[in-house]
């Protein structure tokens, strides 16, 4: 009996890999295919000022429509794109209709937010990568201090020596640098200091439970202090109850983004609601 279990586990498991690897190797094919065909899209989830209340900036977030996994998640695909370069096209893709999003929006008169993209470390490392987001900045007639790019802090830390000058041309270019998912990736404040960014966005992990968990309420608060003693803004992840906003608040964080204001949104929904809010404040 316990060697017909002992089976029935291993097949088990085996057909969980068998799977896992199927479905690896359709993401892996189906990027390339997607990239070509315009399975992408980007939604867009607004930043709010706390001090002001109006929406600074919105984050374009990469949506994938598989023909035969369905929508699949950024976390799934970026990685593979990442191992297989694919990110790079891919990440010009992002680029270039954050930047045509941004400027039809400021055609139809929504004015004064900018636009928040995600880069891999595999983008920075990319000797073409700096001009190449020149010259579609410049296409969409935008400039440097319209785009704000947001690397994770364990992507950065990992690579410090790498990306420092990369970091200090685009800051030079007058664009806004964060580090996504702070608190995830070690940083030491020695570390911080070096490099030319203006914001940290602290993960939501720690968001998630500051009313219940005074540990991470504490590192929220710890995150503020040491954000503000560099000079730098701070922004709050993944907050979801007005609750989570006021303890935030109240702590001296500087912005918000999470589902308490909006999931991310297509293009046309994201307009009305930061027309609706930036009316009003
Ligand atoms: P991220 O940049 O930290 O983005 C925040 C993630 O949290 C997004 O997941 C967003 O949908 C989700 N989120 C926002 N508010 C809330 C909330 O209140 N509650 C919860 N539970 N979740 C919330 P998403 O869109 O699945 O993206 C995951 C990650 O994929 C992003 O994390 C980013 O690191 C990466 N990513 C997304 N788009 C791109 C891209 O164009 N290029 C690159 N290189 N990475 C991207
Ligand atoms: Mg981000
Ligand atoms: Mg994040
Ligand atoms: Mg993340």
């Amino acid at each position: 009996h316990a060697k017909s279990k002992g089976r029935n586990t291993f097949e088990f498991f085996s057909q969980a890999i068998n799977r896992g690897v199927r479905e690896r190797l359709e993401i892996e094919n189906g990027l390339r295919d997607a990239l070509k065909h315009g399975a992408f899209r980007l939604h867009y989830q607004p930043q709010v000022d706390l001090a002001t209340g109006s929406i600074r900036s919105v984050e374009a977030l990469l949506r994938w429509r598989h023909p035969v996994l369905g929508v699949i998640t950024p976390d799934r695909f970026i990685p593979i794109a990442e191992e297989t370069k694919l990110i790079l096209p891919l990440g010009l893709w992002v680029l270039d209709r954050a930047c045509h999003q941004l400027r039809t929006w400021r055609n139809d008169g929504i004015a004064g937010i900018r636009m928040a993209i995600n880069v891999s470390v595999k983008q920075l490392q990319d000797e073409a990568f700096f001009e190449a987001l020149g010259s579609i900045v410049e296409r969409h007639g935008l400039s440097g201090s319209d785009i704000e790019l947001e690397i994770t802090e364990s992507a950065i830390m990992e690579n410090l020596s790498r990306v420092q000058a990369i970091l200090k041309s685009l800051r030079d270019y007058g664009i806004t640098l964060s580090i996504d998912d702070f608190g995830t990736g070690y940083s030491s404040l020695g570390r911080l200091k070096l490099l030319p960014i203006q914001s940290l966005k602290i993960d939501r992990s720690f968001v998630r439970d500051i009313e219940t968990d005074q540990g991470n309420a504490k590192i929220c608060d710890g995150i503020i202090a040491l954000g503000h003693s560099l000079g730098l803004k701070i922004i709050a992840e993944g907050v979801e109850t007005a609750a989570q906003k006021v303890r935030l608040q109240d702590a001296g964080c500087d912005a918000i983004q999470g589902f308490l204001i909006a999931k991310p949104l297509p293009a046309d929904e994201a307009a009305k609601l930061i027309s609706r809010v930036n009316a009003i404040t």
